[in-house]
């Protein structure tokens, strides 16, 4: 079918109007439309519905690339039955994303292997899907960052990226001790996200051990107090499933 200048001048502002859905949809659903004699507003109707659904799930895609996880894991492929001691209740409820209105936080406490950064990553994955904004970073990833901006006199710029966030994901606190001025600038920003921001923060340090990491006691204890003020606790004490896992392989063999 050869274009009208109508149907020039419609798509051109439907380019313009950013309805990229409306553009490549009018005309089948006009056909559509036609053969089933449906009205007007129908035909408006769907088309708007259509177009908002596209670009739900376009904001959803960019939330999860700007979240930054470094692998995309989702509850659909955690496996609860391999970790008896987690609460799966409580996971599901949080997955519903209401902690993030009240802006609690949420410490995942394990070994090493327990599915910590896959349910920290399923958790924010599941925000984003809730229109959230979500960042994932390893506390010592985001502490080299701060000090590194502090260095370039960038760091209010860092901050307020901090500060637009909905939800904060700190992966392993624990591993790595930091310096004096690094622990710091990681309180500054737990106390920043207070009431503002939900901080999900993975560890395999009971508390009594956070002084270890983070130097100072006075230091520990008002991060800790800010972090645990509105928290959810979720544990997980079983197996390492990378060595179940590796143990399972090797058995086949
Ligand atoms: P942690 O952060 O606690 O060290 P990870 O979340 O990195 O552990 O888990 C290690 C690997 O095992 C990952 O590939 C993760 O997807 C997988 N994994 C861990 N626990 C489970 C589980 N219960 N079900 C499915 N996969 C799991
Ligand atoms: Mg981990």
């Amino acid at each position: 079918m050869s274009k009208t200048p109508t149907t020039l001048l419609l798509e051109h502002h439907l380019k313009a109007l950013k309805l990229p859905t409306f553009l490549r949809d009018y005309a089948s659903a006009g056909a559509v439309c036609s053969q089933e004699r449906a009205d007007y507003p129908t035909y408006l109707f769907r088309l708007a519905e259509r177009e908002l659904i596209d670009r739900e799930r376009r904001a959803t895609e960019r939330r999860i690339k700007e979240a930054a996880f470094p692998v995309l894991k989702t509850i659909e492929t955690f496996d609860f039955a391999a970790q008896v001691s987690l609460n799966e209740p409580l996971v599901r409820e949080l997955l519903r994303g209401e902690y993030i209105g009240k802006r609690e936080n949420l410490l995942l406490v394990g070994n090493p292997g327990t599915g910590k950064t896959h349910l920290a990553t399923a958790l924010g994955f599941a925000a984003c899907s809730q229109g959230k904004r979500v960042r994932f970073t390893t506390t010592t990833g985001l502490v080299t960052q701060l000090l590194e901006q502090r260095e370039t006199r960038t760091l209010q710029r860092l901050h307020k990226q901090l500060e637009r966030l909905d939800v904060l994901i700190l992966d392993e606190l624990g591993y790595v001790p930091f310096s004096k001025a690094g622990a710091e600038l990681l309180f500054d920003v737990v106390s920043r996200a207070y009431e503002r921001t939900s901080l999900i923060v993975t560890t395999n340090l009971p508390f009594e051990n956070w002084t270890e990491v983070l130097g100072s006691e006075r230091l520990t204890g008002a991060l800790l107090d800010r972090l645990t003020h509105r928290v959810h606790i979720l544990e997980a004490n079983g197996q390492s499933y990378r060595l179940t896992d590796a143990k399972r392989r090797l058995k086949r063999k």
